[in-house]
């Protein structure tokens, strides 16, 4: 039976792997995606990681894998299902039929950002098309970018773009904004901030990169870029019935990654946080991974 076993290969999951092979414990990594290194790999650049400014998010996730693979951390590319208690700890149930057994469980599984399902979405998801202004909003220096979504993620993503870019178009599917009604008042006072409302973008246009959008209401906008803000999915459907969740499906947990069952962690964008980012996912893993060793040094 394994000390720890953590569930995700993205920032987080290998950052906990890290620390916990430092304190002595055997671990080992359940990964859904073979050589996986999570959302990381989808940006495009990466500018505000510490240390490393400019490096493509794909390189990055690299780095931090191959920084596990030094410590001879194991992976196994497996779908967890589910999870039960044992006498001794946990067993996750795999998608396989198989399953692991830890005496601590790390569920670093992050979250998924929403698409908005516009034709062409896909194609040019990193071309153009962006999941985090905080990440990408700076290649758009000087340049046309949109914004799709109408809760807090898209009002604060489309002022910090105004700031940066030539004009923002804030596109949202109704007439009225779940996000802050203070932060829609700084935005009507923007004069480079156009918002529409009432439309769905239908397709997101360009050869290689993004050059303009489609709305339902027949217009054709050129852009550069196009920010997603439509929500975050976190990936907890399999421990949904396990640990206490927040509304919105997070994982109620703070920075220790003290979960409400004993010897059961989350880390990364799974949980309960502020700021979703690299930095912050990396150090939960280390939270995380200490907080284990801990419990485990009490049993
Ligand atoms: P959210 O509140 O769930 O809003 C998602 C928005 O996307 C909604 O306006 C929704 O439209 C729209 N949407 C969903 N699917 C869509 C689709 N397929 N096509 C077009 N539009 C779509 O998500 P969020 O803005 O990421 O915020 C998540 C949570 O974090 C919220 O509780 C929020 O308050 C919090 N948050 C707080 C702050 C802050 O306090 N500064 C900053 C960021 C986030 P409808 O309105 O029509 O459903």
């Amino acid at each position: 039976m394994l000390d720890v076993l953590i569930v995700g290969s993205g920032p987080a999951g290998l950052s906990a792997a890290i620390y916990a092979k430092r304190a002595n414990l055997s671990v080992e990594i359940a990964e859904k995606i073979f050589m996986g290194t999570g959302q990381v790999a989808e940006s495009g650049r990466v500018d505000n990681y510490l240390g490393m400014p400019g490096i493509s998010g794909y390189e990055l996730g690299e780095a931090f894998r191959g920084h596990a693979e030094a410590f001879e951390i194991p992976f196994r590319e497996a779908e967890v299902s589910g999870f039960e208690r044992t006498e001794n700890g946990w067993r996750a149930l795999l998608a396989d039929g198989e399953s692991m057994e830890a005496k601590a469980v790390i569920y670093a599984a992050g979250a998924k950002h929403r698409h908005l399902g516009a034709k062409g979405e896909e194609e040019l998801a990193g071309r153009g098309v962006s999941y985090c202004a905080v990440c990408d909003g700076a290649f758009y220096r000087g340049k046309i970018a949109a914004v799709a979504g109408g809760g807090d993620t898209a009002l604060d993503d489309a002022l910090y773009l105004s700031e940066l870019c030539e004009k923002v178009y804030l596109i949202h599917r109704r007439s009225e904004f779940r996000g802050a009604a203070a932060t829609l008042r700084k935005l009507e006072e923007r004069p480079n901030v156009e918002i529409i409302t009432g439309v769905v973008i239908e397709e997101i246009i360009g050869e290689n990169k993004v050059s303009g959008i489609r709305l339902s209401d027949g217009r054709t906008l050129e852009v550069s870029g196009m920010f997603v803000a439509v929500g975050m999915q976190p990936e907890t459907e399999c421990v949904r019935d396990i640990v206490a969740l927040d509304a919105a499906g997070y994982i109620k947990a703070d920075e220790t990654g003290k979960t409400s069952e004993d010897g059961f962690y989350a880390a990364g964008d799974v949980r309960t946080k502020q700021l979703r980012q690299v930095i912050t996912a990396v150090s939960d893993g280390a939270n995380a991974a200490i907080s284990a060793a801990e419990y485990l040094r009490k049993l």
